[in-house]
């Protein structure tokens, strides 16, 4: 249920009517709007009286939260969340752009990417120490080691750092190292990792399952955003369907679809999204015009030796260019880089 207060409800006020709803057995989140606070009270609201709510001291309306995800929605938080990471704002009007390699493969390799990275544009780098391989005995990461080079690329360039967590035990490793804490679409239903993360004050990158619902990822930033942690990026990756002349289908649909239902910044990755280097650009670019807040992009100088995702990595003059491209798209739509 969403319970309003009045404007100009005393803190004391509000910390009343939160206490009684806790004692009612809800779990109780707030947010500011339009000069009024916002509750969320969440759980099993049918044993409350509804209406006797509505006649508390300082309340100013009572409505359900229709949708099953609560946090998540617009209902409750009707402004954009812009969430701060080093120098960005995400969901801000400048778009986020994070970029790098797929993984981590050594110090020469993540050092030359994150310079040329930083050099056209991008404020996060991206990169995978801990890799979720299809194949057991595909290239699983370099583990720490990989997490310690890519903290060190990024400091020398000035930017931020995402990395992919597998496993609830790793998080506080992760979050040692790293700004954002990816969950990968193979993870977007690991509830257990869900709620780990969802303890840390880290910003989370929630990828999108490769065969989940627009609403099935939202009820997954849900998991995250319950245990008390607001900051989630979501991230569409293309999902499967029929289709095979491109690795996954990237649903850009889902960027409106999502800035509707949702106040939480969304950003794509046409680099999964479609498994194809020269189907990136013109991906990104059309995601950028559909209102995505930013774009993960993977680069690699020497993409026929990557250990992983060559075939979809951009060199990085490539990705220089879309960079630029992006800039003037970003114009029309009324963001920047
Ligand atoms: C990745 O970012 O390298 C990755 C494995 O992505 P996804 O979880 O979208 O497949
Ligand atoms: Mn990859």
């Amino acid at each position: 249920m969403l319970v309003i207060l009045k404007p100009g409800t005393p803190e004391a006020g509000a910390a009343g009517v939160i206490t009684r709803l806790r004692m009612a057995g809800l779990a109780v989140h707030r947010t500011e709007h339009d000069g009024r606070t916002r509750v969320a009270a969440v759980g099993d609201t049918s044993a409350v009286d509804w209406k006797e709510v509505a006649r508390w001291s300082g309340v100013e309306s009572v409505s359900p939260l229709a949708r099953p995800f609560k946090l998540a929605s617009r209902a409750f938080r009707p402004h954009d969340t812009v969430i701060s990471v080093g120098k960005v704002a995400i969901g801000g009007p400048q778009l986020a752009i994070m970029a790098g390699p797929c993984s981590v493969e050594g110090e020469e390799q993540v050092f030359t990417i994150a310079r040329a990275v930083a050099q056209a544009g991008a404020t996060v780098l991206r990169g995978g120490a801990y890799k979720p391989r299809t194949s057991p005995y595909a290239f699983q990461g370099l583990g720490e080691e990989g997490l310690k080079l890519l903290r060190r690329a990024a400091d020398a360039n000035g930017l931020a750092v995402v990395s992919e967590v597998m496993e609830p035990q790793l998080v506080p490793l992760l979050a040692r190292y790293s700004d954002i804490l990816q969950v990968g679409a193979r993870n977007m239903q690991n509830y257990a990792l869900l709620r780990e993360v969802g303890h840390t004050d880290k910003p989370v990158l929630l990828k999108r399952g490769l065969a989940s619902t627009i609403e099935e990822w939202l009820l997954s930033a849900e998991h995250i955003m319950a245990q008390g942690n607001a900051q989630v990026i979501l991230c569409e990756r293309g999902i499967r369907t029929f289709e095979t002349y491109t690795r996954n289908t990237l649903d850009l649909n889902a960027v409106p679809v999502v800035k509707e239902l949702s106040h939480l910044p969304v950003i794509v990755d046409p680099s999964h999204g479609t498994g194809i280097r020269d189907k990136v650009a013109p991906m990104a670019r059309a995601a950028i015009a559909a209102g995505a807040d930013g774009l993960i992009i993977e680069v690699h100088h020497d993409p026929d030796r990557a250990l992983s995702d060559g075939a979809q990595s951009l060199r990085p003059e490539q990705f220089g260019e879309l960079v630029r491209q992006i800039r003037t798209i970003a114009e029309v739509v009324g963001r920047r880089v």
